[in-house]
């Protein structure tokens, strides 16, 4: 970068205002940024779209489970979109400089898919995550060339990121800030947008509602935007876990809503109310027991032959909710939910009956509601229910 010189005009006359120009213009740099934009629309073209599966239910309900697979994305989950998403809008405003690190606080999903978009560019990439992630995250992170910085309390992840980015002279990217802002919320292919395209020749091409979950609070925010947006009757549900502060904080309008203890669901469920969650464009939200998330990726797989992260079971319990509602007013319609990333990465957790036993969580009852669900379609009262509140 030049040094701007300043060489006061000699005929500036007294109490006159001095004019300055200072011009901090970079040709190299200008090269490697656009280089390095050109590197992330072209992993974009080469990438195809996800699939939007048809989850069968029984013919006569008249009622379609739709699920947007997000597993297939080159780094496994929906965050491959975010890390794009942010990856760009950085880099677009100048955050990411050539040879400078990307630090990141993640629950390890956004981390494996920034890992990517950094190495695609050249960046250094150092993700800090909670202890207690899953170690096939810290591998697929480290698989993709970035570093994990780990941290004992969950709540730490957003301090040490933020220092570590000072200490380096790097970027810390925040995701639980900007995600909702970073992608194209009016279309660009967002996820919105694509699942309505792939809606069209289908028999109920509007869905009366699209479940997400919550981490960042991104995914909901684009739906809830584009749906808005394009003038569409869909409703847009978030299914919240135990330990989470998005369904507390939603509920009471408190942006400062906290919780004592971190999510059991990898990806979603946060310990305060993440400032890129946009609580006013969710029309409902449902608070899932850890027990019926894991019951639903389990009887996904049954359904699929699919395994799932247990976040796509949250949303599956609200997307069974809401649809033994629909059946049990004679509704007809469409529901969409997400396959948010892979079961592999977890089989030694929510595909482990040991873990489930070390933790205290029981799903037999959830199983046995599903079950009675996929064959009746009625899945019994939630125990707090409200309308309209
Ligand atoms: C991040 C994440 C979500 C939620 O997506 P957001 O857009 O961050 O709210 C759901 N499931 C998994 C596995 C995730 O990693």
């Amino acid at each position: 970068m030049r040094t701007p010189e300043l060489t006061p005009p000699p005929s500036t006359p007294p109490g006159a205002a001095q004019e300055l120009d200072i011009d901090r213009s970079d040709p190299a740099y200008r090269r490697w940024l656009s280089e390095a934009v050109g590197k992330v629309h072209a992993d974009a073209n080469r990438s195809a779209d996800t699939h939007l599966l048809s989850v069968p239910l029984p013919a006569g309900w008249g009622v379609d489970l739709y699920l947007k697979d997000e597993s297939t994305h080159p780094t496994g989950s929906l965050k491959h979109r975010l890390a794009r998403s942010l990856f760009l809008y950085a880099l677009c405003n100048g955050w990411i400089r050539p040879g400078r690190p990307v630090i990141e606080a993640s629950s390890g999903s956004t981390a494996v898919s920034e890992a990517y978009f950094a190495r695609l560019i050249g960046v250094p990439f150092v993700a800090v995550m909670a202890r207690g992630t899953v170690h096939t995250k810290v591998e697929l992170i480290e698989f993709q060339g970035g570093r994990c910085h780990l941290v004992d309390d969950a709540r730490q992840v957003y301090e040490t990121a933020a220092r570590l980015a000072r200490e380096t002279g790097g970027h810390y990217m925040d995701q639980f800030t900007y995600a909702e802002r970073a992608t194209d919320w009016r279309g660009n292919n967002n996820i919105a947008e694509s699942i309505f395209r792939q809606m069209s020749a289908e028999r109920y091409p509007v869905p009366s509602w699209i479940v997400a979950t919550a981490g960042t609070g991104g995914t909901s925010a684009t739906l809830a935007r584009y749906v808005r947006y394009a003038q569409a009757t869909t409703g847009i549900c978030v299914a919240d876990p135990e330990n989470s502060a998005f369904f507390p904080g939603w509920r009471d309008s408190d942006p400062g809503a906290t919780t004592d203890t971190g999510s059991r669901i990898e990806g979603i469920g946060r310990q305060r109310v993440e400032p890129s969650f946009v609580p006013g464009a969710v029309d409902r939200m449902m608070r899932v027991p850890d027990a019926a998330s894991i019951a639903c990726v389990r009887a996904l797989e049954d359904l699929l032959g699919r395994r799932a992260g247990a976040s796509t079971g949250t949303g599956l319990w609200a997307a069974f909710r809401i649809i033994s509602e629909m059946v049990d007013r004679g509704e007809r319609g469409s529901v969409v939910g997400l396959l948010c990333d892979p079961g592999e990465r977890y089989v030694e957790k929510y595909y482990s009956d040991a873990w489930l036993a070390a933790q205290g969580i029981d799903i037999r009852p959830y199983l046995e509601r599903v079950e009675v669900f996929l064959t009746k379609g009625t899945l019994g009262q939630a125990s707090g229910q409200v309308r309209g509140a």
